[in-house]
């Protein structure tokens, strides 16, 4: 079996970190945590779910080209650690949780990389979810909208693109394409 670069993308509240969460719980992979100017939300720790810097703080990480990638978007730099990435990939599959341009942007530095992006069963259902997790003031809600249906435009530029429905189906689906790609190589390296 080799060992996957996994980058879940999506518009903003389609269920990335809620995916993300159930597939760090199966142990096969270690969660990339990046770098964000954002502020916390409420029960976000630093180092867990992402790395809270200053812009100024950022923008040294830049000049040092410490980031695979990095993107500024909804307002705030958000960063891939370069070496977290490098260094784990050669023990433990890596899971990616990224902008759909952060997500293209991997796919060049690493070509075999896994691209998913998570599509919403509708914009209803994806408006619904925003609002329901309570996180985005009006404004926020407004800019991280009137991203979604350019994002959706870039899905043909993806492996795989998973309509998240129920946590559930979704995750046995994701579950089925990791397991394929992870013996995708070896099936190929055979003689
Ligand atoms: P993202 O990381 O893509 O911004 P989240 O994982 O934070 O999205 O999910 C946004 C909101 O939608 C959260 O409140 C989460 O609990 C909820 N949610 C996630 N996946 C689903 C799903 N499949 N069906 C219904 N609600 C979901
Ligand atoms: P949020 O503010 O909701 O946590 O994240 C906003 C967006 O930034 C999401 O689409 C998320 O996937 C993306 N994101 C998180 N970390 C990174 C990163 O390191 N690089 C890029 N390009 N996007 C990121």
């Amino acid at each position: 079996m080799r060992n996957i670069l996994l980058v879940i993308s999506g518009p903003s509240g389609v269920g990335k970190g809620t995916m993300v969460q159930r597939l760090s719980e199966t142990g096969e992979f270690a969660f990339s945590v990046s770098c964000t100017t954002r502020a916390p939300r409420a029960g976000e720790r630093d180092g867990v779910e992402y790395f809270f810097l200053d812009k100024e703080q950022f923008e040294r990480k830049i000049a040092e080209n410490e980031f695979l990638e990095y993107d500024n978007h909804f307002g705030n730099y958000y960063g891939t650690p370069r070496s977290f990435v490098e260094e784990t990939l050669k023990e433990k599959s890596v899971l990616l949780d990224l902008d759909v341009v952060g997500a293209l942007s991997v796919k060049k530095t690493y070509p075999g990389a896994v691209l998913v992006m998570l599509i919403p069963p509708s914009i209803d259902a994806l408006k619904a979810r925003l609002i329901g997790r309570h996180s985005e003031s009006e404004e926020q809600l407004r800019i991280r909208l009137s991203r979604v249906d350019y994002e959706l435009s870039l899905k043909d530029r993806f492996d795989y693109c998973v309509v998240n429905d129920t946590v559930e189906a979704t995750k046995d689906i994701l579950l089925k394409i990791i397991s394929e790609e992870m013996n995708r190589e070896e099936r190929r390296n055979r003689p």
